[in-house]
């Protein structure tokens, strides 16, 4: 019997497939951090904390909420398939220098911006969990002093269980978390060894049934496709054993070999990692294994169980779609604190310096550490609600975006919507004659390569030499 995904043939959809796997951004903002500048500087992002901006370019249909979110750079060691901005140490004393700056970091934000209640918080990294238990709770009422949270707010966290005790998991809870999204990438010993990350499954399992018996509400896992030594085979035995322990939440990332950011990658063999048709079918297979298991596809990269926030969210359409990956609560500004953290604001996103030195000192100096960003123009605007309703909803009402900005969206898009007739023969979106979009299934896998017809950045990033953006599959 022929297989099928999304009621698709699977030939049919690995005969799609590569033709679009292609560069492109992932469009947790936009326009996409490349174009930001660093013309912006502190000045500029302390007005706009002050909220000058809100009333200037407000954004249709969004409420007032706010969201946090913190960055904690340290790990204990090196996991190869890595690009994120950590540092690498075992050094006591990093992590104490960083919780003293981003004390100064968090003032300095509350004098700009005023009191104001969180709806949402999130801790990513780095490894949050390199923090003693202690040094966690310290943070914690760090943030939540100067921005108190809801009663109902999502505060979630990223963990790496190899190094997340019981006592961890304990202070956590005792702060408030309720959401915990766990590192598990693969589960096979020989891939493990070769991204130098060794996590028996025992491990990861402990973790989850002591972070639900504390009474943590969503579990959500972390794998990766693409990695050296994957194969279907084998990574179909990572899928036994994750589904076994049923998180309420999946995220399956293709791993992006990115050598030109990530040099560690460079010590991986080419001829170990998985081939673009073997990569291919491995995603295939984990989203019908997913599919099969009771899981609702989300969009892009992220699965859930039907009784999960983000399968609600996704059917009333409130998904939003920011820093932080797909979420349910976020409202109209994220901040971010620590290095690197990024602060989407009514009409701005801010970056704080990369660099750990870099940030305290800039900290240290001023107050905030902004090195740059980009003031959104009315064309900005609406682009980006375009592309926010396309990653997140699935869904492109001409009448809404009518409502919202007082134009025909045919007439304002008619050069974009022209671009769009392939991804209809493809089966991956449908149109309306007002120019309504509706993303089916397969276009929610590839939906970055629908919303990239909308980027008018695009064109000009895409003269350079060096790619930008991972590959879209
Ligand atoms: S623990 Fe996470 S952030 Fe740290 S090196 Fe490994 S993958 Fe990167």
């Amino acid at each position: 019997m022929a297989r099928d995904v999304f009621g698709l043939d699977l030939e049919r959809i690995e005969e799609i497939l590569p033709r679009y796997a292609i560069e492109g951004p992932r469009y947790t903002s936009y326009p996409t951090a490349p174009v930001w500048t660093d013309d912006f500087g502190v000045e500029d992002y302390k007005r706009e904390l002050a909220g000058d901006a809100a009333a200037a370019a407000p954004v249709p249909g969004e409420g007032d909420g706010l969201s946090l979110y913190v960055h904690v750079p340290f790990c204990s060691s090196l996991c190869h398939f890595c690009a994120c901005n950590r540092v690498i140490t075992s050094k006591a004393e990093l992590p104490l220098k960083y919780l003293d700056t981003i004390e100064r970091e968090v003032a300095a934000v509350r004098e700009a911006s005023g009191p104001r209640t969180a709806s949402q918080q999130h801790w990513g990294g780095g490894t949050p969990t390199h923090l003693t238990p202690d040094q966690v709770k310290r943070l914690f009422y760090t943030v939540t002093d100067a921005f108190p949270m809801r009663e109902d707010a999502e505060i979630s966290i990223e963990v790496d269980p190899r190094v997340t005790t019981d006592e961890h998991v304990a202070a956590l809870r005792e702060c408030g978390f309720n959401r915990i999204s766990l590192g598990v990438q693969d589960i096979e010993p020989k891939v493990q060894e070769a991204i130098h990350r060794i996590q028996p499954i025992e491990q990861t399992r402990h973790l989850v049934e002591v972070s639900r018996a504390s009474g943590f509400e969503g579990v959500n896992f972390d794998l990766i496709y693409g990695l050296p030594y994957q194969t279907e085979e084998s990574f179909s035995r990572t899928l036994d054993r994750v589904l076994e322990i049923e998180p309420d939440r999946l995220a399956l990332y293709s791993y992006a070999h990115v050598t030109w950011i990530a040099k560690q990658q460079r010590g991986f063999e080419k001829k170990d990692l998985p081939g673009a048709s073997t990569k291919l079918r491995i995603m295939l297979m984990a989203i019908e294994r997913f599919l099969e298991a009771g899981y609702r596809f989300i969009g892009l990269d992220h699965f859930a169980k039907p009784e999960d926030e983000l399968s609600r969210a996704l059917e009333d359409r409130t998904l939003r779609r920011n820093f932080m990956g797909h979420t349910t609560q976020a409202g109209v500004d994220l901040i971010g604190f620590g290095p690197s953290s990024i602060s989407e604001l009514r009409a701005s996103y801010a970056q704080s310096q990369r660099n750990l030195d870099d940030w305290h000192d800039a900290v240290g100096a001023r107050g905030l550490a902004t090195m740059r960003g980009h003031h959104l123009t009315r064309d900005d605007v609406e682009r980006r609600w375009v592309i926010g309703r396309l990653m997140c909803h699935g869904v492109l009402r001409a009448e809404e975006y009518e409502e919202a900005f007082g134009q025909s969206f045919a007439t304002r898009f008619a050069s974009e919507l022209q671009k769009l007739d392939p991804f209809v023969a493809d089966d991956l979106i449908e149109r309306a004659p007002d120019g309504s979009i509706v993303v089916l299934p397969l276009g929610r896998l590839l939906v970055r390569v629908v919303a990239m017809t909308f980027d008018a950045y695009l064109a000009e990033q895409q003269k350079g030499e060096k790619p930008m953006f991972s590959k879209t599959v």
